[in-house]
């Protein structure tokens, strides 16, 4: 028979052999951007289309190919490729933004973009991101930048590096169309076809064209940073100076224009790995106009998404430490029917203080379950036989140095077994 429990091409399954690495770096990033004063949001997995549509833009990849459209009756769905649209909208619907500015929020969440399957780029993937609205300041941005770098560095990824870019507001923008159009003019009949209708709308996203041919073209095409106004030019100016304060190491790159239409000014990417296989790990910048496009008041926005596959991946490649996943703390092997009852009984005390405790599920031999016992890991282990039910007692085995300790089966019995732990625990890290 045709085996049917077969994924979709473009998806994954994260088994517990590999969540608890997820599990390691969801709490990193949660933790250190709640250090950072951001909180978490959850927004639906699908919004209305047109949201994309009109604050990603409609001359980008991902409007223009990569979306995952559900058309119903009276209204247009789409899975969400990337996650600031929808928080943005969030915002705006919750009322955040009359509340004390900044608002700061950060999201963990899978998206959906419908490209060409490799490593690295899937058709569900998962972002870690945040977004600040209210700021306009550059200490926002370096904040930002600063948040996006401390994370990589828990996560222990080295050979990242920070790229940056301006790419001004609509006024600086509108000179620099000119100049681009001028440039891509007489190379318009190589341009790709989607080029083509970008030379019209929105000229810069052809830098960021992954065709090879419009690659080459947009080589030396006119840099925005020569065409910023005095405002973007002192904005940037502010973050340089910022981030050189924060020892955080940039390089300027005019050729950062981002996959996204939203972005004004600032705009950075995070690339880790060297040669060939460099990738965006992260990206981010400023949005001041988006709110004001959704229909929200007029507030400054920044933010950034970090891929959390290609996090994982580059941590695999770089050897990072992800630690050890947990082992079972203790497995209590009963003998017959009335060991049974009270091996259930005292895994449940010891799970209500927070213990992995497990008890046979299988009816095994002891000898079985002693194998069972040491493939999950257990620190320890204890034999339930009818002498320790009569005297209320059991040898409680630490699987790591042989030792036997004598250990009550009373009311004390799982408060025992945790002092036990810890002191064994200290034990071997003086060791
Ligand atoms: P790329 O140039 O690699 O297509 P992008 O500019 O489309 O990236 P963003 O929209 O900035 O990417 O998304 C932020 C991050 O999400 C990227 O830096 C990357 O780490 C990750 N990402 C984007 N698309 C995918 C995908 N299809 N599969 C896995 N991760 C992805
Ligand atoms: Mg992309």
């Amino acid at each position: 028979m045709e085996l049917i429990a077969k994924r979709v091409n473009g998806t994954q399954d994260i088994t517990p052999s590999q969540s608890w690495k997820w599990q390691l770096i969801e709490s990193i990033a949660s933790e250190t951007a709640e250090a950072y004063g951001f909180k978490q949001v959850r927004i639906p997995t699908f919004e209305k289309t047109d949201l994309f549509v009109r604050s990603v833009g409609d001359t980008t990849d991902i409007v223009q190919k990569e979306m995952f459209t559900v058309t119903g009756k009276e209204s247009s769905f789409t899975l969400r490729p990337e996650g600031t649209a929808g928080t943005i909208r969030c915002m705006i619907e919750n009322g955040m933004l009359n509340e004390a500015l900044p608002q700061k929020v950060y999201y963990m969440l899978s998206c959906f973009r419908h490209e060409r399957v490799q490593a690295g780029r899937l058709w569900e993937f998962h972002q870690f991101g945040v977004e600040m609205a209210g700021s306009s300041s550059p200490v926002a941005d370096a904040e930002v930048i600063s948040l996006a770098k401390t994370l990589v560095s828990r996560f222990g990824l080295k050979d990242v590096s920070l790229n940056i870019n301006s790419i001004g507001c609509p006024e600086c923008r509108a000179k620099y169309y000119e100049a681009l159009r001028k440039y891509f003019e007489p190379h318009k009949d190589k341009l790709c076809g989607t080029c083509l209708t970008r030379f019209e709308k929105n000229p810069m996203r052809i830098i960021d064209c992954k065709s090879d041919i419009c690659q080459e073209i947009a080589k030396d095409a006119p840099v925005i940073l020569d065409y910023l106004c005095d405002e973007c030019k002192d904005h940037f100016e502010q973050l340089k100076s910022l981030l050189e304060a924060m020892d955080i190491e940039y390089t300027i790159n005019p050729k950062i224009v981002r996959g996204l239409d939203y972005y004004t000014k600032t705009v950075f990417e995070l690339i880790a790995g060297k040669g060939d296989k460099k990738g965006t790990i992260c990206g981010g910048g400023r949005y001041d106009g988006m709110i004001e496009q959704m229909g929200g008041k007029p507030t400054p926005a920044l933010g950034f998404g970090m891929g959390l596959e290609r996090i994982l991946m580059n941590m695999e490649e770089q050897g990072c430490d992800f630690g050890e996943p947990a082992t079972c703390d203790i497995y209590i092997a009963p003998m017959g029917d009335a060991a049974s009852v009270k091996a259930a009984s005292l895994v449940k005390t010891l799970r209500d203080d927070g213990y992995w405790a497990e008890t046979d599920l299988m009816n095994r031999v002891l000898g079985k379950q002693m194998k069972y016992a040491d493939k999950i890991g257990s620190k320890y282990v204890i034999v339930l036989g009818d002498n320790e039910l009569e005297s209320g007692k059991a040898k409680l085995k630490n699987m790591k140095t042989g030792q036997q300790l004598e250990i009550m089966l009373d009311e004390d019995f799982a408060e025992t077994f945790g002092n036990i732990l810890i002191g064994d625990m200290m034990e071997e890290t003086l060791q």
